[in-house]
């Protein structure tokens, strides 16, 4: 696909993005077609103001490096207020992408505050995976730790600190987090 067929799938699902919102790392022509259509689709879906932080990357031989997979954060108010954690979740879980990670440890720039906002991402992939059993795969990120989903408990569990958690005690502990980040700033 060329850059004008891209601009046309865009423009298909509502055009809701510009090309340069995807070309962060690299041109448009690194996305997969496939993927690109699901995410415009889901965008479609979710009616949500959708902020791409990372489509296509170098470097990274899985999902982003296969241009099958973007980060994003979903806003109620374009830059000022993002949906919640659980809406992010909902949302990426329930369309069916082969991968979706929350993070709760992000921040992004904002301009009209002049300063990093703490923040909810979201990744999302189409990637098969290229071994048996690696996908579909659900995951937390919380202080920069891995935490992913056990298909029996539904919890989450860290390999690397050995801890478990829940979805609902990971959004509880962020509220507190940024309940004090709302009172130093
Ligand atoms: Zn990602």
């Amino acid at each position: 696909m060329n850059r004008a067929d891209y601009l046309a799938l865009i423009d298909s699902y509502g055009g809701h993005f510009a090309l340069r919102e995807f070309e962060i790392q690299g041109g448009i022509d690194r996305m997969d077609p496939a993927f690109m259509r699901s995410v415009l689709a889901w965008r479609q879906w979710t009616g949500l103001p959708t902020m791409i932080t990372s489509a296509w990357r170098d470097e990274d031989p899985r999902t982003h490096g296969k241009g099958m997979a973007i980060d994003c954060l979903l806003f109620t108010r374009w830059k000022t207020e993002q949906a919640s954690p659980i809406r992010h979740w909902l949302l990426g879980t329930t369309w069916p992408f082969m991968g979706v990670g929350l993070y709760f440890d992000w921040s992004y720039f904002s301009r009209t505050q002049n300063q990093r906002i703490p923040a909810i991402g979201l990744h999302l992939d189409g990637w098969n995976g290229d071994i048996p059993g690696q996908r579909p795969l659900r995951w937390l990120r919380i202080g920069g730790q891995y935490y992913y989903q056990n298909l029996s408990t539904g919890m989450f569990y860290c390999r690397a600190n050995g801890q478990t958690t829940t979805l609902a005690k990971a959004i509880s502990q962020h509220g507190e987090e940024h309940e004090q980040f709302s009172q130093t700033t």
